[in-house]
């Protein structure tokens, strides 16, 4: 694996790839590595004859400065892991790389996405996830970019983006990696004690509950539980909603052909996790499709 942290030798080395016409994928992370991103990794190797990965914890997608600080930093671990997955390149530059003194930071016209769930309760940090993923792919230009479906939201607004700048890229989402005893893997994880680690399950109970429950019964009652459930184990729920999962809209009737998510975002004290769901028991993993913007979004 080669280790580079300026964009211009980033682009020196990626042309010489370039030249013998080999497709690019590109796995954009935030380190502290974990099966997850790996999952990632191997998706973009099985695709693509080179695989870049990126490591930087992006300061502008941080709407809570203690997060940002209190963010995990395992560098030597996950250089262990990109080169045991085979990686081919290691993107790790420096904040001054990524945003320069000069930097006119951009705003982009997310419309609706930004205002609900995570937009909501995250103030600014969809446009921060925009401001590093545009200046990634500029500087990557890959032929295929791997996302995580983990980050159900961001998936869509990364899409989003990516038709706003008109990045030739195309979005492969990936499912969910999840710990044997179904806890979603996050690098924030590292962050919880072991009493935390075992309430930290109820996240993926209520979203199981919703799955399982879904077919019957009011979905305002279904949801109203599975937000019992979180509180009763020790959450402070910021949301659980569920929502259409191409427009995220919130369902309150069911349609037999609607496809739905159920999506958690909830605190253990200090610790911020999230976690989706798709509903409809006939498919589990959403695809690219889901995701392409529609009209009722694009506003
Ligand atoms: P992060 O380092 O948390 O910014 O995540 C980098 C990429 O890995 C994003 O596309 C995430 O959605 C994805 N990812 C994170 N956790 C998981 C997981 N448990 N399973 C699959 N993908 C994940």
């Amino acid at each position: 694996m080669i280790l580079i942290k300026t964009i211009p030798q980033l682009q020196e080395q990626l042309a010489r790839f370039r030249g013998k016409r080999s497709s690019i994928g590109f796995v954009p992370t935030m380190g502290a590595l974990h099966q997850g991103h790996i999952s990632l990794i191997n998706k973009c190797k099985e695709t693509n004859a080179v695989c870049v990965c990126s490591i930087f914890v992006n300061p502008t997608q941080f709407n809570n400065p203690a997060d940002f600080e209190k963010y995990p930093i395992t560098i030597e671990k996950d250089i262990d892991l990109l080169e045991a997955a085979d990686c081919d390149i290691l993107f790790l530059p420096a904040v001054a790389e990524m945003y320069p003194p000069d930097d006119v930071k951009e705003h982009y016209n997310l419309g609706y996405l930004e205002t609900i769930l995570e937009g909501k309760y995250r103030p600014g940090h969809f446009q921060g996830v925009c401001q590093i993923v545009d200046k990634l792919l500029a500087a990557v230009t890959p032929d295929h970019l791997f996302l995580g479906q983990k980050d159900y939201q961001q998936c869509m607004v990364i899409t989003k983006m990516i038709e706003l700048k008109g990045h030739k890229t195309t979005p492969i989402i990936c499912p969910t990696i999840r710990e044997k005893d179904g806890l979603a893997m996050s690098s924030r994880n590292l962050r919880l004690n072991e009493q935390e680690r075992i309430t930290a399950l109820a996240i993926s109970k209520a979203l199981f509950y919703i799955k399982e429950n879904a077919c019957t019964g009011s979905l305002e009652a279904i949801r109203q539980h599975a937000e019992q459930l979180l509180t009763n184990a020790g959450y402070k729920v910021d949301y659980v909603a569920i929502a259409d999962a191409a427009t995220l809209q919130p369902v309150e009737n069911r349609d037999a052909k609607q496809q739905m998510v159920a999506l958690v975002a909830a605190f253990l004290n200090e610790v911020r996790l999230i976690d989706n769901m798709v509903v409809n028991s006939e498919w589990s993993i959403v695809n690219s499709e889901t995701f392409a913007p529609s009209k009722e979004m694009a506003s």
